[in-house]
């Protein structure tokens, strides 16, 4: 990571293996590897995703977008995000997972379930249309 990045990290200019490598480095100057087991990521992330829909809980939309307005909640928010995404990572790490190959074979994949001529403005799984396999 260039000392541009480490001053102004972004998503248009830090890569996902650059997210990777920070979130190992980190681990391993704590030696935490050890308690790691996917098993073990896998509880973990899903402590963190609900200690983010927390701060949504019994809000509505509108109460979320206020909410959010704040700097202090939209920070907590950020970091509960983060958490999330941090311990994705070593999971994908864990099970020699390529991200970004996972997102687009994924994506792909929900783009033939769902084509934009049946799926446009319906919230419907696709497994109610009928001229999808
Ligand atoms: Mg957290």
């Amino acid at each position: 990571m260039t000392n541009s990045q480490k001053c102004a990290p972004s998503d248009h200019t830090t890569t996902v293996a650059q997210l990777k490598e920070a979130v190992d480095k980190f681990r391993t100057a704590r030696d935490w590897k050890q308690f790691h087991k996917p098993k073990d990521l896998g509880v973990a992330l899903v402590t963190e995703v609900g200690e983010l829909l927390e701060h949504f809980r019994y809000k509505t939309d509108n109460e979320i977008t206020t909410y959010m307005c704040d700097p202090k909640n939209k920070r907590e928010v950020e970091h509960e995000l983060a958490d999330v995404i941090n311990l994705s990572l070593l999971l994908a790490t864990e099970l020699d997972i390529d991200v970004s190959k996972a997102f687009f074979d994924k994506l792909d994949e929900s783009a033939k379930k769902y084509p934009v001529h049946l799926a446009k403005g319906k919230a419907s799984k696709y497994t109610e249309f009928k001229d999808v396999v």
